[in-house]
């Protein structure tokens, strides 16, 4: 069935590809033997399909980013390099950042920012960083009473709502924490109106505080919602099988840790504080929500206390 659905994804066939990445997403290892045929026939998109290649495959690409033959195809090569979890591609990717393979300057991205979007970084130290949680749990919607004394959103005046409330004393708390070096209680709020159009940040301290960030900066439009928010609040429900399922699109995607599943390009917001790359926590999907639509993103920048959460929709 596998090799069916390799020779399909070789010819263009994009439902094929789709069925690859999901594959590829539950247990990124079981593609790993046909990698080496899909990079040999150009089969490049999406490089979360290469996630879980060897180092010949790494090799290859390398060589291939290297030899400057196939400019076409630069873009693509960073990308899957940048996903897979390998020295020789890490040491790669930090090599061009100081070198520049021939065609970068066509590209938007440098070596390392590639690596953001794969979801890691380099620290100031120049070690590897990584912005993402190995371990992932599905979220599950629980009815809540509604929060009558709930802050209001400062712009239009809807009550903000808590998306995430998590509790350090739960292991699978704080195994998804762990990369973030975050200890306390962590609430999550934002405007689900306003966030449509903006990156909302919030200050936060380890009793569970959580407070609008006086630098956010209203959008030209704003909508003013005239529902409140859903009386629903996630609880951490079983362990995904891997990092990687979170969904944006299906109803129970909702996802604490593990990757996030990008609606548009992969969008990690800057700390409001030190401008370093925020760390992701989770996932939250309109389908869970009453919205329907959409996904809002929690990242979380333990150091300065502060959070962020974005939104994306198709
Ligand atoms: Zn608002
Ligand atoms: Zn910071």
């Amino acid at each position: 069935m596998l090799d069916d659905l390799i020779r399909a994804a070789e010819s263009d066939d994009y439902d094929a590809v789709e069925e690859l990445a999901d594959i590829a997403a539950a247990d990124p290892q079981r593609l790993a033997p046909h990698l080496p045929r899909l990079l040999e026939r150009g089969v490049l998109w999406p490089p979360t399909l290469y996630r879980g290649a060897g180092p010949d495959v790494v090799a290859q690409a390398v060589e291939r980013v290297d030899g400057g033959r196939q400019p076409g195809q630069l873009n693509h090569l960073l990308l899957i390099l940048a996903h897979i979890r390998d020295p020789a591609a890490e040491a790669a990717l930090r090599r061009w950042e100081e070198q520049p393979p021939s065609g970068l300057d066509r590209l938007h991205l440098s070596p390392l920012g590639y690596a953001v979007t794969a979801g890691w970084t380099v620290d100031s130290e120049g070690r590897r960083r990584d912005l993402c949680a190995p371990v992932a749990y599905r979220l599950v919607m629980t009815p809540t009473a509604p929060d009558a004394a709930a802050p209001t959103c400062p712009w239009c005046e809807s009550p903000l709502m808590t998306l995430l409330d998590l509790d350090p004393a739960d292991p699978r708390v704080a195994g998804v924490l762990a990369h973030t070096g975050w200890s306390g209680r962590l609430l999550f709020t934002t405007c689900l109106g306003c966030a449509c159009y903006t990156t909302l940040y919030s200050r936060v301290t380890p009793d569970g505080g959580s407070t609008w960030a006086p630098e956010n900066s209203a959008p030209r439009h704003l909508h003013r919602s005239t529902e409140d928010p859903p009386a629903l609040l996630p609880s951490v429900g079983p362990a995904r099988t891997s990092a990687y399922q979170a969904s944006a699109w299906h109803p129970e995607g909702s996802t604490l840790g593990g990757h996030p599943d990008w609606i548009q390009d992969a969008e990690h917001p800057d700390c409001l504080v030190c401008g370093q790359t925020m760390d992701y926590v989770a996932l939250v999907g309109g389908a869970d929500l009453d919205s329907g639509e959409g996904a809002h993103y929690l990242h979380l920048h333990a150091p300065c206390g502060v959070t962020a959460v974005t939104y994306q929709q198709s």
